[in-house]
């Protein structure tokens, strides 16, 4: 499986990957997050689970569960972790544990290396801790802001970990454990990145009625109020006043956040009565569908926020496909402002930036293919499983006396100036 990635990712990564994989034989890394389907987490997984097998080392991946409480709970600390205002009652934290205590008795942690992901599974460890295993607790979203009640009772937890994973060094927080720089990644061979040709790119615009003759502007996100659709109506309808564009806002739920729908219900009221806009509600295993989105932009959106990493950046850059983002979270480590596209601050700034790029074609496409070598270089797969095994390692073999644990995974130096 390694072998597919020989003319795509870096030779000297490929080779490390191998060589750390001959330690590593027959041991088992254990993953345990809140959702199958949905969102950036699941999208990693998917892929990593069975790419880490072919090498002879076990992966699991196992899903807490609870009742919508629970999920409106984990919601309302995620907002909250990520700044958003919030006021909870003692109840919302008895919820929370009780739903995580019945997930302790209900699953197997038979990991040598365990990954918790995210704060919705981050207590288990408190209810259910096997002899031996090593844990380590990866946050995948913005916690630079974090609002402090939440914040607080989340770090009891974290604090007994072995080590906490971050994405960018902005979100690194006061514990007690060593902290690690790990960034996410996107695999080129999974039907949401692989090549298309052009005949399957129209097939889909063409489902949709989406005309490739008129520049089209692309924001592929779960409907989530960090991910700012309204926003980026306002910055479409200020494009609107001089290029002929269309815009289209896709996404669909993920199992684990249910405020999906009173977003989609404000964004279909935006934008009603614009035939120009389409908010595309996607099923979970719509890959080909974004893939294609995502080459038939002429720029890609992703106006978030807050934003933990956004796959969605990578996803379009790799593609080739300018990108107009928010200057939020792990967003500035893959777009350089006017290098590879641009960052912005509000829909104003989006919508000067789409004009920029809509009227400078050659420039757009520059700036699109700059994108794919940074990522070629710093956000693939390939890179990121060498860094999960360089964890491993450094979990089962490390010794106290050789201090923090260190990584040297995510470099996020721009491909080209
Ligand atoms: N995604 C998807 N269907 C949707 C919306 C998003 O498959 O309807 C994918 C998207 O292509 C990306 C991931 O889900 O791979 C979202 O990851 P990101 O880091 O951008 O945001 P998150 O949802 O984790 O906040």
């Amino acid at each position: 499986m390694l072998e597919a990635y020989r003319d795509i990712a870096p030779q000297t990564t490929l080779d490390e990957i191998r060589a750390l994989a001959e330690v590593l034989q027959g041991r088992t890394i254990q993953h345990i997050n809140s959702t199958r389907s949905g969102g950036g987490v699941a999208e990693i997984l998917r892929r990593f689970v069975p790419l880490t097998e072919s090498l002879g080392i076990r992966a699991r991946w196992d899903v807490i569960s609870g009742p919508p409480e629970f999920y409106e709970v984990t919601k309302a600390f995620h907002n909250a972790l990520q700044g958003g205002e919030a006021d909870f009652a003692a109840r919302d934290f008895d919820i929370y544990l009780a739903c995580v205590k019945e997930n302790a008795a209900r699953l197997t942690l038979a990991g040598d290396v365990i990954v918790v992901h995210d704060p919705q599974p981050a207590y288990l460890l408190e209810y259910t801790r096997p002899d031996g295993a090593h844990a380590v607790w990866r946050c995948h979203i913005d916690v630079s802001r974090p609002h402090e009640r939440v914040w607080r009772f989340l770090r009891r937890a974290v604090a007994k970990y072995e080590a906490a994973i971050f994405h960018v060094p902005q979100f690194a927080q006061d514990l007690p454990i060593p902290q690690l720089l790990i960034a996410p990644s996107i695999d080129p061979l999974s039907d949401k990145n692989r090549e298309l040709t052009d005949a399957e790119v129209t097939a889909v615009t063409d489902r949709f009625g989406i005309d490739r003759r008129r520049p089209i502007l692309v924001q592929v996100s779960r409907f989530d109020r960090f991910k700012d659709p309204l926003g980026v109506i306002a910055a479409y309808r200020l494009v609107r006043q001089t290029f002929d564009c269309q815009l289209v806002l896709a996404g669909g739920g993920a199992d684990d956040d249910p405020e999906g729908a009173e977003v989609l219900a404000e964004v279909q009221a935006a934008a009603a009565g614009d035939p120009d806009v389409f908010v595309l509600e996607l099923a979970a295993d719509s890959h080909v569908a974004i893939n294609a989105l995502q080459r038939a932009a002429t720029v890609v959106l992703q106006k978030s926020l807050r934003e933990g990493f956004g796959l969605t950046v990578a996803e379009a850059l790799w593609k080739g496909t300018p990108v107009v983002a928010g200057a939020v979270g792990g967003i500035p480590t893959q777009v350089f402002n006017g290098v590879n596209g641009f960052l912005v601050h509000s829909p104003e700034g989006a919508a000067f930036r789409l004009r920029y790029l809509l009227s400078h074609p050659k420039q757009a496409r520059r700036m699109g293919s700059r994108g794919r070598e940074h990522v070629r270089r710093n956000f693939l797969i390939t890179r990121h499983l060498r860094d999960y095994l360089l964890l491993m390692i450094t979990c089962l073999y490390g010794t106290k006396a050789s201090g923090p644990l260190q990584l040297t995974g995510g470099t996020v130096e721009p491909a080209v100036r």
